[in-house]
């Protein structure tokens, strides 16, 4: 805990979760606080405690901090003026991190990110430590503090967006699960974006963990450790799979088909948070027992039902061609594949290619229908663009044979749709219920 500065005045940019529990936590510590939104915000309980909340405007706004929300991209004018006179410019995860004593687990990664925290925070809880998942997963960080012991482990879910301008944050173990392109509408470059994801390791030392994908480096001064899925691990894994899964100091944990999570990229989930959880003292026994409960996440592979055979699978939060990659992965096989949503810039050949084999027929939705189109019909498959999620649902349904999967994997965002992957999944799940899926 590096502490916060003497009050003064801060502006909070942002006011969705984590911008609300950072002027929550300033306004708590005499500071005087102005929030800005550029869309309009509730906040009722923002301004009765005397938090003054604003629309953006051209005019500067005097401030001695800046706390910047994950939505706010780097090129916006209040943060330029901010960066342009020295004013401090702090995630809200930095914010909380320096009020806040607890140790803390960093997770970060293009996908995976919400498993892993989740697992993470269920193993050290089943080691009988005291443990919360928060940060992007769901529970602000700043709304932690003052509100939980000292010694509880905080497993933060890092997006890039809030590594940006995390100076001092420091986690005794740290993962990145993988980087691949994504939110390339808020980077000019790949390299950009996997800059800010290694930042979350620039501030460890030596007696801290470090897991990073095969071939990346990062800053700081832990020795970089891999997860590695294969039998010939190498001297810098951490842990690896060889018929089971196997964590350095604990030997072989669990055997894989004791874990119900499925696909390869689960085994890395798997593996970085079980090598976590044994870095804080967790042992095999408790390891592989949480691993075993572990009810799985929402809208992440979820079996939502079955009906005459045909599984229904909700992984609506596939928001990007490498996660509806890892989908496809997870399962190989006669796939009825239900993709499209709003763009983010990232083009569609990869998937393309992935889908040619496990992928039978494609049904297409949302503004990146027809490029997903064109994308899956250029490496031969069969592709329906249709005008909606549960048009597209009752379609596959109909159209499916015993044995398929009846897979929502949309590779893109949801906006263009829905107000959230949430709702997009919600909106499957209704649907594979209306067509007996139960
Ligand atoms: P995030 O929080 O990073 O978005 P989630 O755990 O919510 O990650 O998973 C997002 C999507 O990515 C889901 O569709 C999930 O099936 C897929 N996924 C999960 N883990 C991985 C991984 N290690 N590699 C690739 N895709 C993954």
């Amino acid at each position: 805990m590096s502490g916060l500065p003497n009050p003064g005045r801060a502006l909070v940019i942002g006011l969705a979760r984590s911008g609300h529990a950072a002027a929550v936590l300033l306004h708590r510590r005499g500071w005087q606080v102005v929030a800005v939104d550029s869309a309009p915000v509730e906040a009722g309980d923002l301004r009765a405690a005397g938090i003054e909340v604003r629309a953006p405007s051209d005019e500067a706004v005097p401030a001695d901090l800046v706390i910047r929300s994950p939505g706010v991209p780097q090129g916006s004018a209040p943060l330029a003026a901010a960066y342009a006179t020295g004013t401090p410019v702090w995630s809200e995860i930095e914010l909380a991190s320096r009020a806040m004593p607890n140790p803390v687990m960093g997770v970060t990664g293009t996908n995976g990110k919400t498993t892993t925290t989740v697992l993470l925070a269920h193993l050290l809880r089943e080691g009988g430590l005291d443990a919360v998942a928060c940060g992007n997963v769901g529970t602000p960080m700043s709304g932690l503090v003052g509100q939980v012991p000292a010694d509880r482990w905080l497993v933060v879910e890092c997006s890039s967006f809030q590594l940006e301008d995390s100076p001092t944050l420091h986690p005794r173990a740290a993962v990145l699960l993988n980087v691949t392109p994504d939110h390339m509408d808020r980077y000019p470059d790949l390299d950009a974006y996997r800059r800010a994801k290694t930042n979350l390791f620039a501030n460890q030392g030596p007696g801290d963990l470090a897991i990073v994908p095969e071939g990346l480096d990062v800053p700081g001064g832990a020795a970089v450790h891999r997860v590695a899925d294969g039998p010939d691990p190498g001297p810098a894994a951490v842990a690896w799979a060889e018929g089971g899964l196997h964590v350095r100091g604990l030997g072989r944990v669990a055997a894989w088909q004791d874990i119900p999570l499925y696909g390869a990229h689960n085994r890395q989930n798997v593996m970085a948070a079980a090598a976590m959880a044994a870095h804080a003292g967790v042992g095999a026994g408790d390891i592989a027992r949480a691993l075993a409960t572990f009810p799985g996440v929402p809208h992440r592979l979820e079996v939502v039902g079955a009906a005459g055979g045909v599984t229904f699978v909700n992984d609506s939060k596939a928001t990007n061609p490498a996660a509806a990659i890892a989908a496809l992965d997870a399962y190989p096989q006669r796939v009825r594949l239900i993709a499209g949503g709003s763009s983010k810039g990232t083009p569609f050949d990869a998937l393309a290619r992935a889908a040619h084999g496990p992928v039978d027929h494609a049904y297409l939705i949302g503004e990146t229908g027809p490029d997903l189109a064109a994308a899956l019909t250029a490496c031969g498959i069969p592709c329906t663009v249709l005008p909606d999620l549960a048009t597209a649902v009752g379609r596959a349904a109909r159209e499916a044979v015993p044995g398929d999967v009846v897979l929502l994997a949309p590779a893109c965002a949801s906006f263009d749709q829905f107000a959230g992957y949430e709702e997009r999944g919600e909106a499957f799940r209704r649907a594979a219920l209306e067509h007996g899926a139960g």
